[in-house]
């Protein structure tokens, strides 16, 4: 497992206005948008290519595209879907699924209630989209989801985590696990209601509004 804090000061801006509580939603979702596809460039380092011969207006190249099969995008309802345009701007051509998964407010464990994904994952590079890595109880069910369905590796791309939620992922899956969290910011800890702290409030509620 791998832990990548992306330090820019584009991320860093982005992000202390993301954390702002006078950011108003329309604000938040661009920012969001635009942090995310930062960084996308950074999660999608390792994503898998295959040669290509072009010829240019000058000369036969060698490069490369994308390789087969394509990489799959999974925005976890319902704050992930803040980050499905921002990751697909930079890979138009990747398919999308979808996992819904509530996290129960008292007891903080996580359940799925939707799920629109290959059966078969296997080979699959999966990006997962989630904003807060909080206990990690999410995470970790999501990622357990795509490698029993064969993936071959899964990156997480989080706006911020905890040292916690990192902790506790790191214990289910292990040093070795074909895992990269890609990270805009790492806070200092989870308050007693499981929020992230400083973090940014609700990422659904600051996306989409109270429901
Ligand atoms: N989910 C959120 O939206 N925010 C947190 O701080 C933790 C979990």
């Amino acid at each position: 497992m791998r832990l990548h804090v992306v330090e820019h000061p584009l991320v860093a801006h982005k992000l202390t206005m993301l954390r702002d509580a006078t950011t108003d939603s329309p604000t938040f979702r661009r920012l969001a948008d635009e942090l995310v596809t930062l960084l996308a460039y950074e999660a999608t380092r390792s994503v898998r290519v295959e040669p290509l011969e072009v010829v240019t207006p000058v000369a036969p190249a060698t490069g490369v595209k994308l390789a087969q099969p394509k990489p799959l995008v999974v925005p976890i309802l319902r704050a992930g879907l803040g980050m499905l345009d921002g990751m697909t701007r930079l890979i138009p051509t990747a398919e999308v699924g979808f996992l819904g998964m509530i996290r129960d407010e008292t007891t903080l464990q996580a359940s799925t209630y939707a799920t629109r994904l290959p059966e078969d994952l296997s080979g699959r590079q999966v990006y997962v989209l989630d904003p807060m890595l909080a206990t990690g109880g999410t995470l970790s069910a999501a990622v357990r989801f795509f490698l029993d369905r064969g993936a071959a590796d899964v990156t997480a791309i989080c706006l911020l985590a905890a040292p916690e939620g990192v902790a506790a992922v790191t214990q289910v899956f292990g040093e070795d696990a074909p895992l990269t969290i890609v990270v805009a910011g790492m806070d200092q800890k989870l308050n007693d209601v499981g929020y992230i702290v400083p973090g940014l409030g609700d990422a659904g509620d600051r996306l989409y509004g109270v429901v």
